[in-house]
């Protein structure tokens, strides 16, 4: 029966108030978080998936480290897609697996938490999304947004950030598609009383320059020292000042642009980061040394094949090369190998020489490494005329 309706949900979709009320059963089918002692505004940020992306590990510290409370639940990645449970697992002694009191423990008393999902949370949706995985009915937007929706609700929050990645590592590949999820996504949240600002940001290339839990994780290090690339910065701190600006401890959303900078820049947001590694066990020491990350046996250079600009970097693929290599899983069953993956040395806009290196390949098994720069030759384009960086944040939907 409920096969038969998700298929029938899946042809004839569902309209907001349909999918309202499944969002609300979905989060009656469990135990709801509940922070009644906090003083500050509670609020989370949910993405959509991409590949290298780790904003997570960079934005919640940084807008905890304002005074905001942020109980974060996250996933493992899949097919293409990083996800953030891998990434923090790849710090030595992080636990992600915080029973419900543990983690609220943790929020009250650091401002923030990474955890993954517990089966009391909206367990419905773990059963619903099994379902929808073998009757091939998971690209439904209503069921996506029930499914997304119902479990940021169950952690007790006042307001959700949406990164909505649009392009080819993105779920949704094309712009009208992404902007209906996002639009979809907004709506949901609102009718259960939450407040909810989505942005659409691009997903066409990586973000930043690492693919990889323990590479990542670096980057994010990196860029909460303030020296991190320009795109994953920028896009760290507009999601950052949407957070602030809904968690109420900016007046404009000019003014939390400001505070998050000033927090990035103080050190603060790094502090707040190595705070969370004590609380969750995790070795505070990588902050300041990441040689104790995990690291690849081997390191090698992936060339250009001819001179020119760098026009196309497919996420997908990269992606696709990164699970290869073991960054990734192709089933939910999948080990991986936290210290592998790739190192963009190059990105869309940028001009390159026959012979430079494209990618730095961090492998440990001959045989993944060809199978993975099979896909690496069809991930770039090179051309003669230089191309337009895709524009970042593409738009806001409140
Ligand atoms: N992420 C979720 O949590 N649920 C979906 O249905 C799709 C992506």
């Amino acid at each position: 029966q409920l096969s038969a309706w998700l298929m029938a949900v899946f042809l004839r979709g569902m309209d907001s108030t349909e999918t309202a009320a499944l969002t609300q059963a979905l989060i009656d089918s469990g135990q709801k978080v509940e922070f009644t002692d906090l003083s500050a505004r509670i609020v989370d940020k949910h993405s959509t998936g991409g590949v290298g992306d780790k904003t997570s590990l960079i934005v919640a510290p940084l807008v905890a480290s304002v005074g905001i409370y942020v109980p974060m639940i996250s996933g493992r990645g899949l097919g293409h897609t990083g996800g953030t449970l891998d990434k923090l697992e790849s710090i030595p002694g992080f636990r992600t697996d915080l029973p419900v009191e543990e983690f609220k423990a943790a929020v009250r008393h650091c401002g923030l938490a990474m955890v993954g999902q517990s089966p009391a949370l909206a367990p419905a949706d773990g059963l619903l999304y099994a379902l929808r995985d073998v009757t091939a009915t998971v690209e439904s937007i209503p069921l996506i947004v029930a499914s997304i929706v119902s479990k940021k609700i169950a952690e007790g929050i006042d307001g959700l950030i949406l990164d909505v990645k649009t392009g080819h590592g993105a779920f949704m590949k094309d712009r009208p598609q992404a902007t209906q999820l996002a639009r979809e996504l907004v709506n949901a949240c609102n009718r259960t009383g939450t407040e909810a600002t989505a942005v659409i940001s691009d997903m066409s290339q990586p973000l930043g320059r690492m693919v990889g839990n323990a590479l990542e994780v670096q980057e994010s290090i990196q860029t909460l020292h303030n020296e991190g690339p320009e795109d994953l910065t920028h896009l760290c701190l507009e999601l950052a000042a949407h957070m602030i600006k809904m968690g109420e401890a900016a007046p404009t959303l000019q003014a939390a642009r400001s505070l998050a900078a000033e927090k990035l820049r103080s050190g603060a947001a790094l502090r707040k980061f190595q705070e969370l590694l004590t609380v969750q066990g995790g070795n505070p020491a990588v902050v300041e040394d990441c040689g104790l990350l995990p690291r690849a046996r081997n390191v090698v250079d992936y060339k250009a094949e001819q001179t020119g600009f760098v026009q196309q970097v497919r996420a997908d693929r990269i992606g696709e090369a990164a699970m290869l290599l073991g960054a990734g899983r192709d089933w939910m069953s999948s080990e991986i190998q936290h210290a592998v993956g790739l190192e963009l040395t190059k990105k869309i806009g940028d001009s390159v020489i026959q012979g430079e290196p494209l990618v730095k390949v961090h492998y440990n098994e001959e045989s993944r490494l060809d199978k993975a720069s099979k896909i690496l030759k069809d991930s770039f384009r090179i051309g003669e005329v230089r191309a337009e960086v895709p524009n970042l944040i593409q738009e806001v939907i409140e």
